[in-house]
């Protein structure tokens, strides 16, 4: 009898688990269904240049139903609200109950606000399309507000956190504001565009050389970065700093970090720190029937504390992994192994400009051939997804 495969998260993880083990078992093996609280896979890693205005929503949203639906693979629309490994039972908003034989939990991440007062209720996160939709509109309706009003608070954007998320996003930003302000006939240089960094240096991924290289870049096209310096409180119109000083702001974008998805570090699977804890082959280390596959999982490598960042491209990678897992546990063979291939870490400066290292940080990239490697990544991904897509027809 045909087997029921059910797959929470249409991200990285959930779609290649999906499209991987299509291509392992025929639907007369296993039916496949996933389930995604939004219609599209969403790009995220994308998701910076749809918020500045730079693309459009076409090319970061790819609806489910034509990338998966012709390949036998259900697509519920819901979100996931209470998995219970136990009963093999996921619960979703819908009142909706699903019953499986193997469950893959892709759910991704959430924003972390670590507590800071204010920070939740009064700033915007980059975690999806509609995050990124609200950023643009929100930004330029502050610029038509400060266009009537001249209130400073209104030119003025602070972008929490320098990881690659934040810094990505000015780097969008000090690339399109100069055009928008243009169009609504304000002064560029009426525009403060602040990043902050509580750690010592934006970008602690990257070598000195390489970070040193993307502030200058950053600092000449208008941005002006904070480091050492944590937020402590955000109200509607300002940015309180651990140093005593107050920005007044009425956008305050925050990229301070993520944490394990609630519903996945809740529901009775084994977890650490709220991510799921796996085995070698990336299933929960408390029930062998459900795989897990990015950020939602948390994976050490061999003797070490640390885990793997939860990036997209390890995420790709679990998803086949996992895919290819669900065939033998129904068909027998030998289960594959995660291990993670590090192909390198790009991150783009706006349109023209980027930093990135390829092996670990054996080859460095600066300026257009990061750019250019940047955009072969993603075009990489595109054309995987939709070769797996051909596949299967
Ligand atoms: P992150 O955790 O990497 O960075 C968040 C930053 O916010 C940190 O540098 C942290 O010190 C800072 N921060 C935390 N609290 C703060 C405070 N109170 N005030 C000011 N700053 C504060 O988060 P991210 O940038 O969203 O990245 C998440 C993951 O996704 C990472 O693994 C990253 O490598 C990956 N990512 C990769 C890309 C890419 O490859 N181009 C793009 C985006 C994200």
């Amino acid at each position: 009898m045909s087997k029921q495969i059910l797959i929470l998260g249409g991200g990285y993880g959930g779609v290649l688990a999906a499209m991987t083990a299509r291509k392992h078992l025929t639907p007369a093996e296993a039916s496949i269904t996933i389930v995604n609280r939004f219609p599209t896979h969403q790009i995220i890693t994308e998701l910076h240049r749809l918020a500045g205005g730079t693309i459009a929503e076409g090319a970061v949203a790819l609806p489910l139903n034509k990338l998966l639906g012709s390949k036998d693979i259900n697509i519920v629309v819901d979100t996931v609200k209470d998995i219970k490994p136990n009963e093999k039972q996921v619960i979703l908003e819908s009142g909706a109950v699903h019953k499986y034989d193997a469950l893959v939990v892709a759910l991704g991440s959430e924003t972390n606000y670590f507590g800071i007062p204010g920070l939740e209720e009064n700033s915007l996160v980059l975690k999806s399309v509609a995050d990124a939709n609200r950023i643009r509109n929100h930004v330029e309706a502050r610029l038509d507000a400060y266009k009537k009003s001249g209130n400073k608070a209104d030119a003025t954007i602070v972008v929490g956190g320098g990881g690659l998320t934040g810094v990505e996003l000015v780097g969008e930003f000090a690339d399109k504001l100069p055009e928008v302000c243009r169009a609504k006939g304000i002064d560029f240089n009426d525009i403060k565009l602040y990043c902050v960094e509580a750690g010592p240096a934006v970008l602690p991924i990257f070598p000195k050389v390489l970070i040193d290289r993307a502030m200058e870049s950053l600092t000449k096209r208008g941005v002006n970065f904070i480091t050492g310096v944590a937020i402590t409180e955000a109200t509607k119109t300002s940015v309180s700093l651990k140093n005593g000083e107050t920005i007044e702001s009425s956008t305050i974008i925050w990229t301070g970090g993520v944490k394990g998805n609630p519903v996945v570090g809740s529901c009775g699977l084994a977890e650490d720190r709220g991510r799921s804890t796996v085995t070698s082959t990336l299933q929960s280390t408390s029930h062998s029937d459900v795989f897990l596959a990015g950020d939602c999982a948390v994976v050490f490598p061999e003797g070490s504390e640390r885990p793997y960042p939860p990036t997209a491209q390890l995420a790709w990678q679990m998803g086949e992994v996992v895919g290819f897992n669900l065939s033998v546990m129904f068909k027998g063979g030998t289960m594959d192994k995660f291990v993670p291939v590090f192909s390198g870490t790009l991150g783009s400066l706006g349109r023209k400009d980027g930093v990135g290292t390829i092996g670990g940080n054996a080859t460095q990239l600066k300026g257009l051939p990061a750019t250019l490697m940047k955009e072969a990544s993603n075009i990489r991904y595109l054309s995987h997804i939709h070769g797996m897509f051909a596949l299967a027809h």
